[in-house]
C-alpha cells in the first residue's frame, strides 16, 4: 500500500503522507444525514452502509528552505491502523528532525496525537509549532472536555498540548506566517479550528482541517459530523472557504482518500471531489 505521494503546487515540492485509516460508524460522520441518501451515497464511494474507513493523511511543504508539516496524526496509542505518520515520512526519504514548522489545524487527538511518541518525546524535536489560541485555550480547560462527555481523553489531550507549551506560537486570525504561507481561522469544527494555504507560481494549495470529513461532505454541504462543535458555524465557513478553493486550486483534506489531493469543483447545489491523479 502507498504510503506517501508526491506532488507539486506551483515551485513547491510537497508530500501527502499517510498515518493510517480508522474504521468509523457512519452515524457520528453523518450525523444529521437522511439515511437513505447517506447509504447511496456510500455506496457511490464504495462503502458499507453502516461503517466507513476514514484515513489520516498529513502533509509536508517545503517551503524557502524550511520544511512545513501540517498536523501530526493520531500517535500510536490509537490502535496500529494510524499512527504511523513518522515512519512513513521516513521511508520517503524526511527526516522527523528536519522539519522546521508544525501548524496544527485543530487539537483533536487524530490531529496532535503524533506530536509526541509513547515517552512522551516530541517527535519533531527541532519544530517550532503554531496553532490558534482559541483552540489552545478551549482543549487545555478540562470542563469544556466534561461537557462534551469528552472527559476520558483530557489527559491525552493535555499531555501532548503541554509537550510544546514551550515551543508554540498562538495565532488569533488569519495571517501570513512565511512567504506564501497564510492561516485562514475556519471556526466551527473546534473554536480555532484554520485552514491553510499555500501560494506559490500562481498556483494554490489549501489544506482544510476538518473542514470537511468525507467528499460527501462536499456534495451535501449541510451534512455535518458530530465531531462539529458548533454545526450551523461549520457549515457557513465550509461553504465561505469552499466558495474560495474552487477556483482551480490544489486541495489537501486530511480524512479523505489517500492521498488526500485534489480540487474542488463547483457542481450542483455544492461541490465535488476530483482526485490530483484524475484533475492532471
Ligand atoms: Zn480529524
Amino acid at each position: 500500500m502507498k504510503t506517501s505521494f508526491r506532488f507539486q503546487a506551483g515551485a513547491l515540492q510537497c508530500l501527502a503522507v499517510a498515518d493510517g485509516v480508522n474504521v468509523y460508524d457512519v452515524k457520528p460522520v453523518f450525523l444529521n444525514a437522511p439515511e437513505g441518501e447517506r447509504t447511496q451515497g456510500l455506496a457511490r464511494y464504495g462503502a458499507e452502509p453502516d461503517v466507513v474507513a476514514i484515513p489520516y493523511i498529513c502533509l509536508v511543504v517545503a517551503v524557502g528552505g524550511q520544511l512545513v508539516l501540517v498536523d501530526t496524526g493520531a500517535g500510536s496509542r490509537h490502535g496500529e491502523t494510524v499512527g504511523r505518520l513518522v515512519p512513513n515520512m521516513m521511508a520517503a526519504g524526511i527526516d522527523p528532525a528536519d522539519i522546521d514548522l508544525v501548524i496544527l489545524t485543530h487539537a483533536h487527538t487524530d490531529h496532535i496525537g503524533g506530536l509526541t511518541d509513547n515517552a512522551g518525546r516530541l517527535q519533531f524535536p527541532a519544530a517550532r509549532y503554531i496553532m490558534h489560541r482559541a483552540d489552545w485555550e478551549f482543549w487545555r480547560l478540562k470542563e469544556n472536555l466534561d461537557e462534551l462527555g469528552w472527559s476520558e481523553i483530557f489527559p491525552e489531550i493535555e499531555a501532548k498540548l503541554a509537550a510544546i507549551e514551550e515551543r508554540v506560537e498562538l495565532v488569533d486570525g488569519g495571517r501570513e506566517i512565511l512567504p506564501g504561507v497564510r492561516l485562514l481561522p475556519a471556526t466551527g469544527h473546534t473554536p480555532g479550528h484554520m485552514a491553510v494555504v499555500f501560494s506559490s507560481a500562481g498556483e494554490a494549495l489549501w489544506s482544510v482541517g476538518d473542514l470537511l470529513g468525507h467528499p460527501l461532505h462536499l456534495e451535501y454541504p449541510e451534512w455535518y459530523m458530530a465531531y462539529d462543535l458548533a454545526p450551523a458555524e461549520a457549515i457557513r465557513t465550509k461553504k465561505a472557504i469552499l466558495a474560495q478553493a474552487d477556483k482551480g486550486a490544489l486541495a489537501h483534506v486530511f480524512h479523505f482518500p489517500f492521498p488526500g489531493i485534489g480540487r474542488i469543483q463547483p457542481a450542483g447545489d455544492g461541490w465535488r471531489w476530483q482526485p490530483l491523479e484524475q484533475a492532471r
